[in-house]
């Protein structure tokens, strides 16, 4: 009995060893083959502008009080005409541990997570990445938001006639 057990087993091992052998490898030689990541992969952070090309960082630090790590800081400044932006704005990604919090937390959507997972350094300084390094020219993810269209000294509109803005909730309608 414990022959035929024996070479059941033996049987069954061999054929799986054999039905992999002759599948197609799914290993890749990176560098030289690259695989894409999905476009929601959380890799470099950069931070976005407007449609208009405005920056979209209105400096509220509420990425910064998300991040669990505390990798971000910056400093917050303003124009004349009172429209808020990060004066220097700071991201160790030697500390970061790609969670998306900061993402999750931004209310201007100025800040992103990319696909780009290819920012590996050997010097350790090389990592700290200044406003220049994060600001981006373009909008990425939601292109048309624009965050001075829906809040802020943008909106001149009285309340609940922005866009995609519902009427305020008359409170005394909601008493007992
Ligand atoms: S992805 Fe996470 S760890 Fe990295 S900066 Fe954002 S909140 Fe901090
Ligand atoms: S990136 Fe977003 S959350 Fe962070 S300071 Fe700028 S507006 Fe605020």
């Amino acid at each position: 009995m414990s022959v035929i057990n024996d070479t059941k087993a033996i049987v069954i091992g061999m054929w799986t060893t054999w039905k992999h052998i002759f599948r197609r490898p799914v290993t890749l030689q990176y560098p030289e083959e690259k695989r894409i990541p999905y476009p929601r992969y959380r890799a470099r952070i950069v931070l976005t502008r407007d449609p208009d090309g405005g920056e979209r960082c209105v400096a509220c630090y509420l990425c910064s009080a998300a991040c669990p790590v505390d990798c971000i800081s910056m400093q917050s400044a303003a124009t004349e005409e009172g429209r808020r932006y990060a004066l220097w704005f700071r991201i160790n990604f030697s500390r970061c541990i790609f969670c998306g919090l900061c993402a999750e937390a931004c209310p201007t959507m100025a800040i992103q997570m990319t696909p780009d997972f290819e920012i590996c350094n050997r010097d350790i300084m090389n990592l700290v990445y200044e406003k220049e390094d994060l600001l981006i020219d373009g909008c990425g993810k939601s292109p048309e938001y624009n965050f001075y269209h829906h809040a802020g000294i943008g909106v001149t509109q009285r309340r609940g006639a922005g866009l995609e803005e519902k009427p305020p909730v008359d409170v005394r309608s909601l008493m007992p």
